[in-house]
Protein backbone atom coordinates (compact mmCIF):
# COMPACT_ATOMS: atom_id res chain seq x y z
CA UNK A 1 0.00 0.00 0.00
CA UNK A 2 1.53 3.81 -1.22
CA UNK A 3 1.61 5.59 1.90
CA UNK A 4 2.54 9.24 2.44
CA UNK A 5 1.67 12.90 3.53
CA UNK A 6 3.63 15.52 4.10
CA UNK A 7 3.64 17.32 6.91
CA UNK A 8 0.66 19.39 6.37
CA UNK A 9 -0.72 16.03 5.64
CA UNK A 10 0.59 14.76 8.58
CA UNK A 11 -1.18 17.53 11.29
CA UNK A 12 -4.43 16.90 9.74
CA UNK A 13 -4.19 13.62 10.49
CA UNK A 14 -3.51 14.02 13.88
CA UNK A 15 -6.09 16.72 14.40
CA UNK A 16 -8.74 14.01 12.76
CA UNK A 17 -7.29 11.29 15.24
CA UNK A 18 -7.77 13.97 18.27
CA UNK A 19 -11.52 14.71 17.26
CA UNK A 20 -11.71 10.73 16.52
CA UNK A 21 -10.73 10.42 20.26
CA UNK A 22 -13.50 12.69 20.87
CA UNK A 23 -15.70 11.31 19.51
CA UNK A 24 -15.54 7.78 20.87
CA UNK A 25 -15.99 9.22 24.24
CA UNK A 26 -19.52 9.94 24.31
CA UNK A 27 -22.51 8.66 22.70
CA UNK A 28 -24.93 9.26 20.12
CA UNK A 29 -22.01 8.06 17.78
CA UNK A 30 -24.01 9.49 14.81
CA UNK A 31 -24.53 13.01 16.28
CA UNK A 32 -20.84 13.57 17.09
CA UNK A 33 -19.96 12.06 14.00
CA UNK A 34 -21.35 14.42 12.27
CA UNK A 35 -20.20 16.95 14.41
CA UNK A 36 -16.56 15.39 13.80
CA UNK A 37 -17.15 15.74 10.18
CA UNK A 38 -17.24 19.28 10.62
CA UNK A 39 -18.70 22.25 9.06
CA UNK A 40 -16.90 22.15 5.77
CA UNK A 41 -19.76 21.62 2.95
CA UNK A 42 -17.80 19.45 1.23
CA UNK A 43 -16.86 17.14 4.34
CA UNK A 44 -20.13 17.09 5.64
CA UNK A 45 -21.24 15.57 2.24
CA UNK A 46 -18.54 13.17 2.23
CA UNK A 47 -19.33 12.05 6.32
CA UNK A 48 -23.17 12.30 5.84
CA UNK A 49 -22.86 10.14 2.45
CA UNK A 50 -20.74 7.41 5.37
CA UNK A 51 -23.22 7.50 7.67
CA UNK A 52 -25.46 5.10 5.41
CA UNK A 53 -22.79 2.05 5.78
CA UNK A 54 -23.96 -0.61 7.74
CA UNK A 55 -22.69 -2.79 10.15
CA UNK A 56 -23.26 -5.09 12.55
CA UNK A 57 -25.27 -3.77 15.77
CA UNK A 58 -22.79 -4.88 17.85
CA UNK A 59 -20.25 -2.86 16.26
CA UNK A 60 -21.96 0.04 15.85
CA UNK A 61 -23.03 0.46 19.97
CA UNK A 62 -19.38 0.59 20.79
CA UNK A 63 -18.27 -2.70 21.63
CA UNK A 64 -14.65 -3.30 21.57
CA UNK A 65 -13.05 -6.27 20.20
CA UNK A 66 -11.97 -8.40 23.24
CA UNK A 67 -8.31 -9.13 21.53
CA UNK A 68 -5.63 -7.15 19.23
CA UNK A 69 -5.48 -9.33 15.88
CA UNK A 70 -2.24 -11.07 15.65
CA UNK A 71 -0.49 -11.30 12.10
CA UNK A 72 -3.11 -13.88 10.03
CA UNK A 73 -6.09 -12.74 12.44
CA UNK A 74 -8.55 -10.38 11.16
CA UNK A 75 -9.89 -9.14 14.63
CA UNK A 76 -13.39 -8.91 14.92
CA UNK A 77 -14.05 -7.08 11.27
CA UNK A 78 -16.04 -9.41 9.28
CA UNK A 79 -15.77 -9.62 5.84
CA UNK A 80 -19.02 -8.37 5.09
CA UNK A 81 -18.45 -5.25 7.33
CA UNK A 82 -15.03 -4.61 5.92
CA UNK A 83 -16.73 -5.15 2.47
CA UNK A 84 -19.53 -2.38 3.14
CA UNK A 85 -16.42 0.00 3.90
CA UNK A 86 -14.86 -0.54 0.85
CA UNK A 87 -18.33 -0.31 -1.07
CA UNK A 88 -18.73 3.54 0.71
CA UNK A 89 -15.68 4.43 0.00
CA UNK A 90 -15.73 3.56 -3.92
CA UNK A 91 -19.10 5.01 -4.18
CA UNK A 92 -16.91 8.77 -3.20
CA UNK A 93 -14.42 7.30 -5.49
CA UNK A 94 -16.55 6.50 -8.77
CA UNK A 95 -17.74 10.25 -8.79
CA UNK A 96 -14.37 11.70 -8.59
CA UNK A 97 -13.40 13.15 -11.96
CA UNK A 98 -9.94 11.42 -11.47
CA UNK A 99 -11.23 8.10 -11.57
CA UNK A 100 -10.93 6.95 -15.00
CA UNK A 101 -12.46 3.77 -16.53
CA UNK A 102 -9.97 3.88 -19.55
CA UNK A 103 -10.77 0.32 -21.02
CA UNK A 104 -7.14 0.26 -22.94
CA UNK A 105 -5.20 0.64 -19.76
CA UNK A 106 -7.81 -0.75 -17.62
CA UNK A 107 -7.45 -4.22 -19.65
CA UNK A 108 -4.20 -4.50 -19.77
CA UNK A 109 -4.36 -3.81 -15.51
CA UNK A 110 -6.83 -6.65 -15.59
CA UNK A 111 -5.13 -9.26 -17.39
CA UNK A 112 -2.51 -8.91 -14.58
CA UNK A 113 -4.77 -9.03 -12.09
CA UNK A 114 -6.81 -11.70 -13.20
CA UNK A 115 -3.40 -14.20 -13.59
CA UNK A 116 -2.13 -13.10 -9.91
CA UNK A 117 -5.86 -13.76 -8.12
CA UNK A 118 -5.61 -16.94 -9.98
CA UNK A 119 -1.94 -18.17 -8.72
CA UNK A 120 -3.04 -16.57 -4.92
CA UNK A 121 -6.33 -19.46 -5.27
CA UNK A 122 -4.08 -21.70 -6.55
CA UNK A 123 -1.35 -21.62 -3.72
CA UNK A 124 -4.88 -21.39 -1.20
CA UNK A 125 -4.48 -17.43 -0.21
CA UNK A 126 -7.61 -16.66 -0.81
CA UNK A 127 -10.79 -18.72 0.89
CA UNK A 128 -13.75 -18.83 -1.58
CA UNK A 129 -15.22 -16.91 1.05
CA UNK A 130 -13.03 -14.13 0.94
CA UNK A 131 -12.99 -14.79 -2.80
CA UNK A 132 -16.84 -14.49 -2.67
CA UNK A 133 -17.01 -11.90 -0.38
CA UNK A 134 -14.44 -9.34 -1.49
CA UNK A 135 -14.62 -7.14 -5.15
CA UNK A 136 -11.08 -7.69 -6.70
CA UNK A 137 -11.98 -4.33 -8.61
CA UNK A 138 -8.61 -2.32 -9.41
CA UNK A 139 -9.31 0.92 -10.66
CA UNK A 140 -7.16 3.76 -12.50
CA UNK A 141 -6.88 6.70 -11.07
CA UNK A 142 -5.03 10.11 -12.99
CA UNK A 143 -2.53 10.85 -10.88
CA UNK A 144 1.13 11.38 -11.80
CA UNK A 145 2.40 9.91 -8.73
CA UNK A 146 4.11 6.45 -8.45
CA UNK A 147 1.76 4.88 -6.53
CA UNK A 148 -0.76 1.64 -5.75
CA UNK A 149 -3.10 1.58 -2.78
CA UNK A 150 -5.51 -1.03 -1.52
CA UNK A 151 -8.64 -0.35 0.09
CA UNK A 152 -11.07 -2.33 2.71
CA UNK A 153 -13.11 -4.78 0.91
CA UNK A 154 -10.65 -5.59 -2.21
CA UNK A 155 -10.66 -2.71 -3.98
CA UNK A 156 -7.31 -1.47 -5.51
CA UNK A 157 -5.99 1.56 -6.61
CA UNK A 158 -3.36 2.24 -9.72
CA UNK A 159 -2.49 5.77 -10.14
CA UNK A 160 -1.69 6.21 -13.62
CA UNK A 161 2.08 7.46 -12.65
CA UNK A 162 2.93 4.17 -11.78
CA UNK A 163 1.87 2.35 -14.90
CA UNK A 164 3.42 5.21 -17.20
CA UNK A 165 6.89 4.67 -15.19
CA UNK A 166 7.08 0.78 -15.63
CA UNK A 167 9.42 -0.44 -18.37
CA UNK A 168 7.05 -3.89 -18.61
CA UNK A 169 4.13 -5.63 -16.77
CA UNK A 170 6.56 -7.70 -14.48
CA UNK A 171 7.00 -4.60 -12.89
CA UNK A 172 3.85 -3.85 -12.53
CA UNK A 173 2.48 -7.63 -11.60
CA UNK A 174 5.17 -7.46 -8.97
CA UNK A 175 3.75 -3.63 -6.65
CA UNK A 176 0.18 -5.80 -7.60
CA UNK A 177 1.26 -8.85 -6.41
CA UNK A 178 2.40 -6.83 -3.54
CA UNK A 179 -0.86 -5.16 -2.97
CA UNK A 180 -2.84 -8.48 -3.21
CA UNK A 181 -1.31 -10.05 -0.65
CA UNK A 182 -2.25 -6.98 1.46
CA UNK A 183 -6.09 -7.83 0.95
CA UNK A 184 -5.52 -11.57 1.51
CA UNK A 185 -3.52 -11.71 4.49
CA UNK A 186 -6.49 -8.78 5.78
CA UNK A 187 -3.91 -6.68 6.49
CA UNK A 188 -6.32 -3.97 6.33
CA UNK A 189 -9.37 -5.42 8.73
CA UNK A 190 -5.74 -6.33 11.09
CA UNK A 191 -4.79 -2.36 11.04
CA UNK A 192 -8.79 -1.58 11.27
CA UNK A 193 -9.55 -3.65 14.69
CA UNK A 194 -6.19 -1.86 15.52
CA UNK A 195 -6.92 2.04 14.99
CA UNK A 196 -10.33 1.47 15.52
CA UNK A 197 -11.67 -0.76 18.69
CA UNK A 198 -15.14 0.79 18.58
CA UNK A 199 -15.95 0.22 15.08
CA UNK A 200 -15.30 0.00 11.62
CA UNK A 201 -17.78 2.39 10.37
CA UNK A 202 -15.93 5.15 12.39
CA UNK A 203 -12.93 3.55 10.60
CA UNK A 204 -14.25 4.46 7.18
CA UNK A 205 -16.08 7.83 8.28
CA UNK A 206 -12.24 8.59 9.00
CA UNK A 207 -10.84 7.32 6.28
CA UNK A 208 -13.20 9.64 3.88
CA UNK A 209 -12.76 12.62 6.24
CA UNK A 210 -9.35 12.32 5.92
CA UNK A 211 -9.92 12.29 2.19
CA UNK A 212 -12.28 15.23 2.36
CA UNK A 213 -10.04 17.39 4.77
CA UNK A 214 -6.93 17.09 2.35
CA UNK A 215 -8.84 18.06 -0.41
CA UNK A 216 -7.77 21.70 -0.62
CA UNK A 217 -11.61 23.23 -1.45
CA UNK A 218 -10.64 26.21 -3.71
CA UNK A 219 -8.70 24.20 -6.04
CA UNK A 220 -11.37 21.95 -6.94
CA UNK A 221 -9.13 19.48 -6.93
CA UNK A 222 -10.10 15.80 -7.10
CA UNK A 223 -10.84 14.01 -4.14
CA UNK A 224 -8.40 11.21 -4.59
CA UNK A 225 -5.69 13.22 -6.35
CA UNK A 226 -2.01 13.83 -4.69
CA UNK A 227 -2.09 13.06 -1.44
CA UNK A 228 -5.58 12.47 -0.13
CA UNK A 229 -4.88 8.52 -0.94
CA UNK A 230 -1.52 8.93 0.57
CA UNK A 231 -3.16 10.53 3.28
CA UNK A 232 -5.59 7.60 4.23
CA UNK A 233 -2.49 5.11 4.17
CA UNK A 234 -0.27 6.84 6.50
CA UNK A 235 -3.24 6.72 8.66
CA UNK A 236 -3.39 3.32 8.05
CA UNK A 237 0.30 2.47 7.95
CA UNK A 238 1.17 -1.08 7.60
CA UNK A 239 3.48 -3.10 10.06
CA UNK A 240 7.11 -3.69 8.86
CA UNK A 241 5.68 -7.22 9.47
CA UNK A 242 3.05 -7.04 6.86
CA UNK A 243 5.45 -5.51 4.59
CA UNK A 244 7.68 -8.56 4.51
CA UNK A 245 4.35 -11.12 4.79
CA UNK A 246 3.49 -9.12 1.23
CA UNK A 247 6.68 -8.86 -0.13
CA UNK A 248 7.34 -12.83 0.42
CA UNK A 249 3.80 -13.90 -0.43
CA UNK A 250 3.57 -11.51 -3.36
CA UNK A 251 6.67 -12.66 -4.85
CA UNK A 252 5.38 -16.42 -4.59
CA UNK A 253 1.99 -15.07 -6.43
CA UNK A 254 4.08 -13.46 -9.14
CA UNK A 255 6.32 -16.43 -10.01
CA UNK A 256 3.89 -18.66 -10.09
CA UNK A 257 1.36 -16.48 -12.05
CA UNK A 258 4.50 -17.29 -14.96
CA UNK A 259 5.56 -13.58 -14.17
CA UNK A 260 9.54 -12.64 -14.27
CA UNK A 261 10.59 -12.09 -10.61
CA UNK A 262 13.23 -9.97 -12.14
CA UNK A 263 10.43 -7.36 -12.83
CA UNK A 264 10.69 -7.17 -8.32
CA UNK A 265 14.02 -6.32 -8.81
CA UNK A 266 13.30 -4.05 -11.61
CA UNK A 267 10.86 -1.97 -9.75
CA UNK A 268 13.23 -2.10 -6.59
CA UNK A 269 15.72 -0.41 -8.75
CA UNK A 270 13.43 1.92 -10.05
CA UNK A 271 12.29 2.83 -6.25
CA UNK A 272 15.54 2.91 -5.05
CA UNK A 273 17.33 5.47 -7.59
CA UNK A 274 14.29 7.71 -7.12
CA UNK A 275 14.94 7.56 -3.14
CA UNK A 276 18.51 8.81 -4.01
CA UNK A 277 17.25 11.53 -6.12
CA UNK A 278 15.37 12.17 -3.19
CA UNK A 279 12.43 12.12 -5.09
CA UNK A 280 9.83 11.17 -2.99
CA UNK A 281 7.10 13.50 -3.81
CA UNK A 282 6.53 11.49 -6.84
CA UNK A 283 7.23 8.30 -5.51
CA UNK A 284 4.69 7.76 -2.52
CA UNK A 285 4.44 4.40 -2.82
CA UNK A 286 8.54 4.77 -1.30
CA UNK A 287 7.29 6.36 1.59
CA UNK A 288 4.58 3.56 2.53
CA UNK A 289 7.87 1.36 1.54
CA UNK A 290 11.12 2.66 2.12
CA UNK A 291 13.35 0.52 0.59
CA UNK A 292 15.85 -0.82 4.02
CA UNK A 293 18.81 -3.45 2.80
CA UNK A 294 17.41 -6.30 3.97
CA UNK A 295 14.14 -5.72 2.15
CA UNK A 296 16.22 -5.21 -1.16
CA UNK A 297 18.31 -8.05 -0.04
CA UNK A 298 15.94 -10.40 0.15
CA UNK A 299 14.08 -9.79 -2.90
CA UNK A 300 17.81 -10.66 -4.66
CA UNK A 301 18.25 -13.79 -2.30
CA UNK A 302 14.88 -15.00 -4.22
CA UNK A 303 16.06 -14.73 -7.38
CA UNK A 304 16.72 -17.87 -8.91
CA UNK A 305 19.64 -16.52 -11.20
CA UNK A 306 21.61 -14.75 -8.71
CA UNK A 307 24.66 -14.81 -10.68
CA UNK A 308 23.38 -13.59 -13.63
CA UNK A 309 21.22 -10.30 -13.69
CA UNK A 310 19.40 -9.73 -16.61
CA UNK A 311 17.00 -7.38 -17.78
CA UNK A 312 13.11 -8.35 -18.63
CA UNK A 313 12.04 -8.67 -21.81
CA UNK A 314 10.20 -5.64 -22.64
CA UNK A 315 7.51 -5.76 -25.55
CA UNK A 316 4.73 -3.91 -27.58
CA UNK A 317 1.72 -4.25 -24.96
CA UNK A 318 4.35 -2.65 -22.25
CA UNK A 319 5.68 -0.11 -24.20
CA UNK A 320 2.47 1.07 -25.53
CA UNK A 321 0.61 0.75 -22.00
CA UNK A 322 3.03 2.97 -20.47
CA UNK A 323 2.96 5.35 -23.09
CA UNK A 324 -1.01 5.48 -23.26
CA UNK A 325 -1.02 5.57 -19.11
CA UNK A 326 1.82 8.98 -20.04
CA UNK A 327 -0.71 10.52 -22.20
CA UNK A 328 -3.88 9.90 -20.19
CA UNK A 329 -2.13 11.28 -17.29
CA UNK A 330 -2.03 15.07 -18.27
CA UNK A 331 -4.50 17.22 -17.52
CA UNK A 332 -2.51 20.47 -18.04
CA UNK A 333 -2.09 21.73 -21.61
CA UNK A 334 1.46 22.32 -21.02
CA UNK A 335 1.96 18.78 -20.53
CA UNK A 336 0.55 17.75 -23.37
CA UNK A 337 2.14 19.93 -25.43
CA UNK A 338 5.15 18.58 -24.37
CA UNK A 339 4.29 15.14 -25.33
CA UNK A 340 3.00 16.12 -28.48
CA UNK A 341 6.37 17.81 -29.12
CA UNK A 342 8.84 15.16 -28.29
CA UNK A 343 7.88 13.66 -31.41
CA UNK A 344 9.12 16.33 -33.62
CA UNK A 345 12.35 15.62 -32.06
CA UNK A 346 14.93 15.36 -34.96
CA UNK A 347 16.74 12.41 -33.02
CA UNK A 348 13.33 10.50 -32.97
CA UNK A 349 14.58 8.15 -36.03
CA UNK A 350 17.62 6.99 -34.39
CA UNK A 351 15.37 5.32 -31.28
CA UNK A 352 14.59 1.40 -31.56
CA UNK A 353 10.69 0.93 -32.98
CA UNK A 354 9.04 0.56 -29.38
CA UNK A 355 10.80 3.46 -28.39
CA UNK A 356 9.93 5.89 -31.66
CA UNK A 357 6.20 4.16 -31.39
CA UNK A 358 5.74 4.80 -28.00
CA UNK A 359 6.70 8.58 -28.54
CA UNK A 360 4.66 9.25 -31.84
CA UNK A 361 1.70 7.00 -30.04
CA UNK A 362 1.55 9.50 -26.45
CA UNK A 363 1.44 12.19 -29.46
CA UNK A 364 -0.95 11.22 -31.29
CA UNK A 365 -3.44 10.56 -28.23
CA UNK A 366 -2.17 13.96 -26.89
CA UNK A 367 -2.92 15.69 -30.32
CA UNK A 368 -6.49 14.05 -30.11
CA UNK A 369 -6.71 15.56 -26.45
CA UNK A 370 -5.66 19.23 -28.04
CA UNK A 371 -7.63 19.30 -30.88
CA UNK A 372 -4.64 19.41 -33.21
CA UNK A 373 -6.48 17.09 -35.82
CA UNK A 374 -3.80 17.77 -38.37
CA UNK A 375 -0.91 16.93 -36.03
CA UNK A 376 -2.39 13.58 -34.89
CA UNK A 377 -2.87 13.20 -38.36
CA UNK A 378 0.45 13.17 -39.25
CA UNK A 379 1.68 11.56 -37.06
CA UNK A 380 -0.34 8.46 -36.67
CA UNK A 381 0.95 8.07 -40.19
CA UNK A 382 4.22 7.78 -39.22
CA UNK A 383 3.36 5.15 -36.07
CA UNK A 384 1.27 3.31 -38.76
CA UNK A 385 4.33 1.99 -40.51
CA UNK A 386 6.31 0.80 -37.07
CA UNK A 387 2.66 -1.37 -35.56
CA UNK A 388 0.59 -1.72 -37.81
CA UNK A 389 2.63 -5.38 -38.22
CA UNK A 390 3.99 -5.62 -35.04
CA UNK A 391 0.99 -4.56 -32.58
CA UNK A 392 -2.11 -4.95 -35.20
CA UNK A 393 -4.91 -4.71 -32.43
CA UNK A 394 -3.34 -1.22 -30.79
CA UNK A 395 -3.15 0.36 -34.38
CA UNK A 396 -6.50 -0.71 -34.86
CA UNK A 397 -7.68 0.65 -31.62
CA UNK A 398 -5.37 4.13 -32.19
CA UNK A 399 -7.19 4.19 -35.63
CA UNK A 400 -11.09 4.09 -34.44
CA UNK A 401 -9.75 6.48 -31.16
CA UNK A 402 -8.72 8.64 -33.90
CA UNK A 403 -11.96 8.77 -36.49
CA UNK A 404 -14.29 9.08 -33.01
CA UNK A 405 -12.41 12.05 -32.61
CA UNK A 406 -12.21 13.49 -35.67
CA UNK A 407 -16.42 12.84 -35.97
CA UNK A 408 -15.76 10.13 -38.85
CA UNK A 409 -17.85 7.61 -36.63
CA UNK A 410 -18.48 5.84 -40.02
CA UNK A 411 -14.78 5.16 -40.54
CA UNK A 412 -14.36 3.83 -36.89
CA UNK A 413 -17.71 1.69 -36.70
CA UNK A 414 -16.18 -0.08 -40.55
CA UNK A 415 -12.70 -0.51 -38.59
CA UNK A 416 -14.11 -1.94 -35.15
CA UNK A 417 -17.30 -4.00 -36.64
CA UNK A 418 -17.18 -7.67 -37.31
CA UNK A 419 -14.53 -8.53 -34.72
CA UNK A 420 -17.48 -9.90 -32.86
CA UNK A 421 -16.20 -12.32 -29.77
CA UNK A 422 -12.26 -11.75 -30.46
CA UNK A 423 -13.54 -7.74 -29.73
CA UNK A 424 -11.51 -6.29 -26.67
CA UNK A 425 -13.86 -4.20 -24.08
CA UNK A 426 -12.23 -0.81 -25.27
CA UNK A 427 -13.65 -1.92 -29.01
CA UNK A 428 -17.11 -2.88 -27.93
CA UNK A 429 -17.25 0.60 -25.89
CA UNK A 430 -15.43 2.88 -29.02
CA UNK A 431 -17.92 0.92 -31.46
CA UNK A 432 -20.82 1.52 -28.86
CA UNK A 433 -20.09 5.32 -28.94
CA UNK A 434 -19.59 5.34 -32.72
CA UNK A 435 -22.91 3.64 -32.88
CA UNK A 436 -24.56 6.53 -30.70
CA UNK A 437 -22.71 9.21 -32.72
CA UNK A 438 -24.20 8.16 -36.07
CA UNK A 439 -27.56 8.85 -33.48
CA UNK A 440 -29.95 7.03 -36.00
CA UNK A 441 -32.68 4.55 -34.17
CA UNK A 442 -30.91 1.42 -36.42
CA UNK A 443 -27.26 2.34 -35.06
CA UNK A 444 -28.36 2.77 -31.61
CA UNK A 445 -30.46 -0.77 -31.85
CA UNK A 446 -27.47 -2.63 -33.21
CA UNK A 447 -25.25 -0.91 -29.97
CA UNK A 448 -28.43 -2.20 -27.90
CA UNK A 449 -27.94 -5.62 -29.10
CA UNK A 450 -23.96 -5.40 -28.80
CA UNK A 451 -23.60 -4.05 -25.54
CA UNK A 452 -26.52 -6.36 -24.06
CA UNK A 453 -24.31 -9.36 -25.82
CA UNK A 454 -21.23 -8.07 -23.96
CA UNK A 455 -23.07 -7.39 -20.29
CA UNK A 456 -24.81 -11.10 -20.44
CA UNK A 457 -21.09 -12.37 -19.11
CA UNK A 458 -19.75 -8.79 -17.73
CA UNK A 459 -23.35 -7.40 -15.53
CA UNK A 460 -21.48 -5.61 -13.76
CA UNK A 461 -19.60 -3.14 -16.37
CA UNK A 462 -20.64 -0.02 -15.12
CA UNK A 463 -19.18 1.62 -18.75
CA UNK A 464 -21.08 -0.62 -20.79
CA UNK A 465 -24.53 -0.04 -18.68
CA UNK A 466 -24.11 3.92 -19.10
CA UNK A 467 -23.62 3.61 -22.86
CA UNK A 468 -26.67 1.10 -22.89
CA UNK A 469 -28.63 3.37 -21.57
CA UNK A 470 -27.35 6.34 -24.24
CA UNK A 471 -28.28 3.71 -26.77
CA UNK A 472 -31.64 2.64 -24.97
CA UNK A 473 -32.77 6.34 -24.45
CA UNK A 474 -31.42 7.09 -28.14
CA UNK A 475 -34.05 4.28 -29.70
CA UNK A 476 -37.12 5.83 -27.77
CA UNK A 477 -37.16 3.24 -24.95
CA UNK A 478 -37.27 6.15 -22.32
CA UNK A 479 -38.21 3.71 -19.45
CA UNK A 480 -36.01 1.21 -19.94
CA UNK A 481 -33.18 3.78 -20.25
CA UNK A 482 -34.28 5.21 -17.02
CA UNK A 483 -33.80 1.68 -15.45
CA UNK A 484 -30.74 0.82 -16.94
CA UNK A 485 -29.40 4.14 -15.50
CA UNK A 486 -30.90 2.98 -11.74
CA UNK A 487 -29.17 0.02 -12.41
CA UNK A 488 -25.94 2.01 -13.09
CA UNK A 489 -26.00 4.05 -9.70
CA UNK A 490 -26.37 0.57 -8.38
CA UNK A 491 -23.18 -0.78 -9.34
CA UNK A 492 -21.86 2.46 -8.25
CA UNK A 493 -23.08 1.87 -4.20
CA UNK A 494 -25.30 4.44 -4.84
CA UNK A 495 -28.68 3.28 -3.85
CA UNK A 496 -30.56 6.84 -3.64
CA UNK A 497 -28.85 7.77 -6.43
CA UNK A 498 -30.82 4.57 -8.03
CA UNK A 499 -33.79 4.96 -6.39
CA UNK A 500 -34.03 8.64 -7.84
CA UNK A 501 -33.77 7.02 -11.01
CA UNK A 502 -36.43 4.89 -10.04
CA UNK A 503 -39.14 7.03 -8.87
CA UNK A 504 -38.77 9.25 -12.10
CA UNK A 505 -39.48 6.31 -14.41
CA UNK A 506 -42.80 5.70 -12.31
CA UNK A 507 -43.35 9.23 -12.80
CA UNK A 508 -43.02 8.86 -16.40
CA UNK A 509 -45.32 5.56 -16.30
CA UNK A 510 -47.62 7.48 -14.80
CA UNK A 511 -47.67 10.09 -17.52
CA UNK A 512 -47.45 7.96 -20.58
CA UNK A 513 -50.60 6.16 -18.81
CA UNK A 514 -52.25 9.83 -18.65
CA UNK A 515 -51.39 9.99 -22.11
CA UNK A 516 -52.59 6.66 -23.40
CA UNK A 517 -48.96 6.02 -24.46
CA UNK A 518 -48.15 2.80 -22.49
CA UNK A 519 -47.67 0.30 -25.01
CA UNK A 520 -47.23 -3.19 -24.10
CA UNK A 521 -43.27 -3.45 -23.64
CA UNK A 522 -44.13 -0.80 -21.24
CA UNK A 523 -46.30 -2.50 -18.89
CA UNK A 524 -43.76 -5.42 -18.42
CA UNK A 525 -41.05 -2.34 -18.04
CA UNK A 526 -43.58 -0.63 -15.35
CA UNK A 527 -43.58 -4.00 -13.10
CA UNK A 528 -39.94 -4.73 -13.21
CA UNK A 529 -39.50 -1.09 -12.17
CA UNK A 530 -41.71 -1.71 -9.10
CA UNK A 531 -40.22 -5.09 -7.97
CA UNK A 532 -36.78 -3.07 -8.41
CA UNK A 533 -37.52 -0.08 -6.37
CA UNK A 534 -39.38 -2.49 -3.77
CA UNK A 535 -36.37 -4.51 -3.58
CA UNK A 536 -33.83 -1.38 -3.23
CA UNK A 537 -36.68 0.02 -0.61
CA UNK A 538 -36.15 -2.97 1.71
CA UNK A 539 -32.09 -2.88 1.42
CA UNK A 540 -31.99 0.93 2.32
CA UNK A 541 -34.62 0.08 5.35
CA UNK A 542 -32.60 -2.79 6.16
CA UNK A 543 -29.14 -0.49 6.08
CA UNK A 544 -30.96 1.54 8.41
CA UNK A 545 -31.88 -1.46 10.72
CA UNK A 546 -28.34 -2.46 11.03
CA UNK A 547 -27.31 0.61 12.43
ZN1 LIG B 1 2.78 -2.64 1.26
Amino acid sequence: MGTAAGTGARQRISRVNMAHHKVMNSPPIFARLLRFCGPAPRVAAVCAALLAVPLPLSQAQGVAPSRLPSLGDAGDISLVSERRIGDSIMREIYKDPDYLDDPVLGEQVQQIWLRLMAAARERGEMSAELEQRFAWEVSLIRDPSVNAFALPGGYLGVHLGLIATVANRHELASVLAHELTHVTQRHIARLMSRQSQQSPLLMGAMLLAILAASKSPTAGSAMISGGQALAIQTQLNFSRDMEREADRVGFGIMADAGFDTQGFVGMFEKLQIASRLNDRGNYPYLRSHPLTTERIADMQLRQPNLAQPRGVATDWDDVLTSARARALVQTNVDGMRRLSDSALDKDLSTYSPLRQAAVLYAAVLSDLRLKQTDAAVQKLNRLGPLVSQAAPVWWRGVQAETALHLGQAQSAIDLLQGQGKRSSRAEVMWLAQARLALGQPSDCALAVQEIEAWMLDRPRDILAATLLAQALQCQGKSLRAIRVQAQTRWLQHDLSGAQDRLRAAQALVLQKTRDGQMERADHIEASIIDANLREIDSLRREQLLQR
